[in-house]
């Protein structure tokens, strides 16, 4: 998306809320482990949108997905409820009165919003719950395939509809898509406008050399943004998994490293073209396991049959260090290594402190996107030290990719 196409974007400062009934759909799709909230990120970045609903003396509807629902034991389990995120809501906001609604598509809705006051605001039960008929147990999809019906109720609850959930907007589903088609205003909110602007400063004139870094388990997710970032930066440096399909691709002796075989066509033929831009690793960091066990150091020909590549190696990361401390503008997705292991987080560690050091030092422009890289990032590095961390997965790639965004297109 360029500057122009987001200044055209209805924003939500643009449209008239005062005491609207208003509906908003967020991202509240937090990880959990073992019943507790570990990242309250997406919570956090709600907040702008919902303060300004609530200075305007609104009548707030929250819609959110949590998770995937794939099957009524999804749903039956209560892992995949949104209670837990409403309880979070409840300490944030002590004066409002947050009633949870376990089934969004409850006849009785319309009635209930209308009995509302300016201190109730109502949070509507996992968006993504309407994608399997409890009663047959049938998968249906009616969020996630855009059933019109799904999305005229929720359309009949407000007056305008504020789409906030920026890592849902390469989706067309019922709640985004669809309301906003049946609903008469609708607008975008303060974490999309921000997504959305931040990113298109990656995209436009950016200060030279352009230095992405690519990583992650694999390549066959990312072939598209591959292409599009060998295009527009002066240089990519490959690790993660992907590195080592690339090289294996090459010839390059990677051990029981996983590689996607079917991508060596794609790999050749992308190292081909740029390979004056490709920096790939030269040594890695092994094991006979893939368990956080004592890393060893090795050039490729020396790597044996069963050891795989779980990280990049020191004289790899010299190299890629070299090239960040030349760089003006970044951008980051995917752990070079196997970060979530303590033996095999080396570079990816020192990558983030040397794009963050970068940002602070130099005032340059860093884009880090992607839920894992997001993580490693704010884990190695302060969040505040880049420019911006996307709260998008899949989002912020179609973002940069340039694809349609279907959870915007008809915003109006
Ligand atoms: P992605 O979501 O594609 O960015 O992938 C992130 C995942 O890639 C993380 O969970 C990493 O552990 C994993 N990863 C990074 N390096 C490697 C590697 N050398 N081998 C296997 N997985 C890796």
């Amino acid at each position: 998306m360029t500057k122009n196409q987001l200044k055209k974007m209805p924003f939500i400062q643009n449209v008239d809320l005062a005491e609207k009934k208003v509906i908003v759909r967020l991202d509240l799709n937090v990880p959990v482990k073992d019943g507790k909230i570990t990242n309250f990120e997406r919570i956090n970045g709600a907040k702008q949108t919902l303060n300004y609903l609530m200075s305007n003396n609104c009548k707030i509807i929250i819609l959110s997905h949590f998770s995937r629902i794939k099957s009524v034991d999804d749903i039956n389990s209560g892992k995949k409820s949104l209670k837990l995120v409403v309880d979070t809501l409840k300490q944030m906001y002590p004066k409002m009165n947050f009633i949870f609604v376990k089934d969004s598509y409850d006849k009785k809705l319309p009635a209930m919003v209308n009995k509302m006051t300016r201190k109730d605001i109502l949070v509507l039960e996992n968006t993504r719950y309407n994608d399997v008929d409890v009663k047959t147990g049938k998968v249906v999809k009616l969020e996630s395939k855009n059933d019109p019906k799904l999305a005229k109720f929720w359309a009949s609850l407000a007056d305008v509809f504020v789409n906030d959930a920026f890592a849902t907007i390469h989706r067309g589903h019922a709640s985004n898509a669809g309301i906003a088609k049946y609903i008469k205003k609708s607008c975008i909110g303060f974490l999309v406008y921000q997504e959305l602007e931040q990113i298109s400063k990656f995209n436009s004139d950016n200060a030279k050399p352009i230095v992405s870094i690519v990583g992650g388990a694999k390549i066959s997710d990312k072939i598209i943004l591959l292409e599009k970032l060998m295009k527009m930066s002066n240089q990519v440096l490959i690790g993660g998994g992907m590195a080592f399909t690339f090289l294996k691709a090459l010839g390059v002796n990677v051990g029981a490293s996983k590689v996607e075989k079917e991508m060596f066509g794609v790999a050749r033929k992308l190292y081909h073209k740029y390979q004056d831009k490709i920096v790939l690793p030269i040594d890695a960091l092994v094991a006979n396991k893939f368990e956080d066990v004592k890393p060893i150091l090795t050039n490729f020909e020396k790597i044996k049959k069963d050891q795989m590549c779980l990280d990049i190696g020191f004289k790899s990361l010299k190299q890629f260090l070299r090239v960040i401390k030349q760089g003006q503008t970044f951008f980051w997705n995917g752990p070079t290594g196997v970060f979530e292991f303590k033996n095999f987080s080396n570079s990816t560690k020192h990558i983030a402190k040397a794009i963050a050091k970068q940002t602070t030092d130099f005032s340059v422009y860093s884009l880090i996107g992607g839920g894992d890289t997001a993580a490693a990032a704010c884990k190695f590095a302060k969040k505040d030290d880049f420019s911006w961390v996307s709260t998008g997965g899949g989002a912020t790639l179609s973002v940069i990719q340039g694809d349609k965004l279907p959870g915007l297109a008809k915003i109006k």
